[in-house]
């Protein structure tokens, strides 16, 4: 699909963070479609990025990667500084990477427990602050961060994991309503089960007994969420928000 210059992100540059594989690569692609210009950050598979910033492309839209660890300061920093200098701002930015070190807490070791709350929780805390500068001198923004329904519900060997997804949680709420008044809107999305890298191997028929609409989600369906957080106006009045995208997995 080529783009329009009709539609509302045409001409917007839209950072995703960890948008090499799975539900990043899913949402780049997605923004990709609508004629923004995609940053496409990762840790480490650089061919991988590569070929998404290539298929934007070929799409006939605007795109590069950027190599960043966002659970560092200094490499967010310097990410957010690069990506203002040669795109000029940042209108979109997707808190999407993150990890997973399960195991039950009693034996959970502490590195599993930090490494997980560094990626998951401080990584959305260094790119938000690392971008508010500029959004708020601009005005305006959209900032979705990816959690999960695990952080509503809690997950036997994953309490790392659910306290990051928790955390992201209040710290979308607080930033929504310090940044609202300068026309920032900031949601969270909160995939249920996935089929990504993260989730191979997981035991699949237990979970589908406990997901009404009977099956995994795609990426693609966490990207459409995204895509309507990011459109303006039909999103613009929405903030501090949860969107679950979950088959029915969580209903509260
Ligand atoms: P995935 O397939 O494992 O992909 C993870 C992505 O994050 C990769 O692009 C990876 O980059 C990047 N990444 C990891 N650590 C990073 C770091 N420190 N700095 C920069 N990039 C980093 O995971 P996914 O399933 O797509 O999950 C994406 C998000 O959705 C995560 O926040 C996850 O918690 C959340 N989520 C997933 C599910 C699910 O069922 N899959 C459900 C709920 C929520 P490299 O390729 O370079 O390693």
């Amino acid at each position: 699909m080529r783009m329009t210059s009709s539609n509302p992100i045409t001409g917007q540059t839209a950072l995703v963070t960890g948008a090499s594989r799975g539900i990043g690569r899913a949402v780049a692609l997605e923004l990709g479609k609508t004629g923004a210009e995609v940053v496409v950050n990762y840790s480490s598979s650089t061919e991988k990025a590569n070929e998404v910033v290539k298929a934007i492309i070929a799409n006939g839209g605007k795109a590069y990667s950027i190599k960043a660890n966002i659970a560092e300061e200094k490499e967010v920093n310097e990410m957010i500084q690069s990506v203002l200098e040669r795109s000029g701002q940042i209108n979109i930015l997707i808190n999407n990477a993150g990890i997973t070190r399960d195991g039950l807490l009693m034996r959970m070791k502490s590195e599993d427990w930090q490494s997980v709350i560094n990626t998951n929780l401080s990584g959305v805390f260094l790119c938000t602050r690392a971008v508010s500068r500029s959004m708020l001198k601009q005005k305006s923004g959209r900032i979705i961060n990816i959690t999960s329904v695990v952080g509503i519900m809690g997950n036997a060997g994953q309490a790392n994991y659910a306290a990051a997804k928790a955390g992201v949680l209040g710290l979308t709420k607080s930033t929504a309503k310090e940044f609202a008044s300068r026309g920032i809107t900031v949601n969270a999305i909160a995939p249920g089960f996935i089929a990504t890298d993260m989730t191979k191997g997981l035991e699949a028929e237990s979970i589908l007994q406990a997901i009404p609409l009977g099956s995994f989600g795609t990426p693609d369906h966490v990207a459409g969420a995204v895509r309507f957080l990011a459109t303006d106006p039909a999103a613009s009045y929405i903030t501090g928000q949860v969107l679950q995208v979950d088959g029915g997995m969580v209903m509260s």
